[in-house]
């Protein structure tokens, strides 16, 4: 069952996404291959720099039976760009383990996915949600640090994993398209709700965000009290 505040920020972000969104060319794909590729060079780098990058290599692989059956050093070359030379591997040894296992087909449960050479939980969740519709609570720093603000947490550290995130991740994520909701959210929060110099003043979740509401607000009022005396 959701909550009313869980039910304001699905509802904000989706509208807030619908004005926002960011065009990335796999965002117009549902193929789990694609959103794999997509998601392995977008694990520490910029999506626009990315984006050159992904293009040429869909189009020199554009499936998982030519990648699989692509050399090392080849790969190297698409992807070189990106410094992701230690990544290489990977994509190939994920496409050989796909046809392999899958005869091309990619599975569509966390457990199956996750035995997929480098893919962890977050890529995992990102196909599930994307490709197959279900609502599972993709987390990613952002993500985390989002809901550690909102819900007013004060976690610290390494929050990702936490299981309070967790649950609320997985509120969140239950809501009737929730690959429009993943989008919604890496984007806001890359946007406005940012690690440095959040943008509370054009977050439409301001009334009920615990961290403006308890931190920022009375911060600020604190300030222009004393600048009025
Ligand atoms: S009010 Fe500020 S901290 Fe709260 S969700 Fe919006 S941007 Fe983030």
């Amino acid at each position: 069952m959701t909550s009313g505040l869980c039910e304001t920020i699905q509802h904000s972000l989706l509208q807030w996404g619908n004005t926002y969104f960011r065009d990335y060319p796999w965002r117009h794909t549902r193929d789990p291959y694609r959103i794999t590729i997509a998601e392995f060079m977008l694990h520490r780098t910029r999506a626009d720099q990315v984006v050159p990058v992904y293009l040429d290599f869909i189009k020199t692989y554009p499936d998982v039976f030519t990648l699989a059956q692509a050399d090392y050093s080849e790969v190297q070359k698409v992807t070189e760009h990106l410094g992701l030379h230690w990544r290489s591997g990977h994509f190939i040894e994920a496409a050989r383990y796909i046809v392999q296992k899958w005869g091309g087909r990619f599975p569509d449960t966390e457990e199956e996915l996750r035995e997929i050479p480098g893919v962890g939980e977050y890529v995992a969740g990102a196909i599930l949600i994307v490709c197959y519709g279900k609502p599972y609570p993709a987390i990613d720093s952002n993500i985390a640090r989002f809901l550690n603000r909102v819900y007013g947490l004060h976690l610290a550290g390494e929050i990702r994993r936490r299981k309070e995130i967790k649950m609320l991740a997985r509120e969140i994520f239950a809501v009737q398209d929730p690959g429009r909701f993943l989008f919604a959210i890496l984007d806001f929060t890359a946007l406005v709700c940012k690690s440095q110099n959040p943008l509370h003043d054009k977050c439409p979740l301001q009334v009920i965000c615990k961290y403006y509401q308890d931190e920022v607000k009375v911060l600020k009022s604190l300030s222009s009290e004393s600048q009025n005396k």
